[in-house]
């Protein structure tokens, strides 16, 4: 993995206009580390745009300059574009099409250790706990004085990607980073609270609909959600409402995995696991990405057909982790 630190600030330092795509269905981080470098490099005085398709999500509307990201992006010229918490460039969607055959030259900005090391330069750092810390990094290596627009974004996208400081990944840096973000405005208890404690009444209600579809077998537990469970609660399409979050906090569980049936014959998955078991690889081999704890992919086929693809990558990974754990 490598980081291009100046090369890549020669290029913001040259750019007039800049885009900033990041990957489709987007998270907390998709959006902070987004919108922590758009506010930043607008106050250096670049003429910046943002993207993504479809816009942003509506639980991240409290975040500074949200109202300027584009959910679509038809027309435009660009000097540089960077990408953001995208491991690949089909993750960055029409918007990253459009803006990769519309800017001269493209930094790849990212923490996945599955990142594919696209573009002119990178700034892929995959001890970062999150694309947003990267972000900050680079304003400060900038010498850009992290504002609290900025600071807002990019605390999101550190509570978002860590589960609120939860997760195996988070070490005192993560948190002197925090620490910094804070102190320069961003509220900490309200990031928590609106991405990580409050949720509509749909999210219960596509549970209610989904459990019964809940299967456990040794240390492995799956659920299917079919596209009428989501259009019966009125949900995006894009949400599993934290359910694979919840069942592999399960004792017994390694491995939590959610089959989302979609309408053109595909399952998107959605996988977590518990320290020592790696979903990224398996994700990965099926044409996705993630990081070791969280990944998913979609695979063309039946349920039936993906079930029997994917359970037995599972499997294998949960053998693998027991023989290593003694
Ligand atoms: P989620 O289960 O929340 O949709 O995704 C978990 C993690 O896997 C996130 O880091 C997300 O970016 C990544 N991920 C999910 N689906 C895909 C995919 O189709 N391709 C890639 N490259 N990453 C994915
Ligand atoms: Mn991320």
């Amino acid at each position: 993995m490598t980081a291009n630190w100046s090369e890549a600030s020669e290029a913001v330092r040259q750019a007039k206009s800049i885009l900033i795509v990041t990957h489709i269905s987007p998270d907390g981080d998709a959006i902070g580390s987004l919108l922590g470098l758009a506010n930043g490099l607008r106050e250096m005085g670049k003429q910046v745009d943002a993207a993504v398709d479809g816009g942003v999500p509506l639980f991240l509307n409290y975040i500074p300059g949200q109202e300027t990201v584009l959910g679509e992006l038809k027309a435009g010229q660009w000097d540089l574009m960077v990408s953001v918490d995208a491991s690949d460039e089909e993750r960055t969607g029409e918007a990253g099409k459009f803006g990769r055959t519309h800017s001269t030259q493209v930094v790849n900005l990212d923490h996945h250790a599955t990142n594919t090391q696209f573009g002119n330069f990178h700034l892929v750092v995959p001890e970062a706990a999150s694309a947003s810390e990267v972000v900050y990094d680079w304003l400060v290596y900038m010498g850009h004085p992290v504002s609290q627009a900025s600071a807002t974004a990019l605390l999101t996208g550190m509570v978002t990607d860590t589960l609120a400081f939860r997760t195996s990944h988070v070490i005192p840096r993560t948190l002197m980073v925090a620490h910094d973000l804070m102190a320069a405005g961003a509220p900490l208890f309200d990031i928590i609270n609106w991405t990580m404690v409050s949720r509509p009444i749909s999210d219960f209600l596509l549970w209610q609909r989904v459990f019964p579809s809940v299967k456990y077998d040794d240390g492995i537990v799956s659920a299917v959600i079919l596209p009428d469970d989501v259009k019966a609660v009125g949900l995006s399409d894009i949400s599993d409402a934290g359910l694979v979050s919840t069942l592999v906090t399960a004792d017994e569980v390694m491995i939590a995995i959610i089959f989302k049936v979609q309408e053109d014959n595909t399952v998107k998955l959605s996988m977590r696991s518990k320290v020592g078991y790696d979903v990224a690889q398996v994700a990965f081999a099926l044409g996705g990405g993630g990081h070791k704890p969280a990944a998913g992919a979609t695979v063309a086929g039946t349920l039936d057909e993906v079930w029997a693809k994917v359970m037995p990558m599972l499997r294998e990974v949960v053998n693998r982790g027991k023989l290593m754990s003694g």
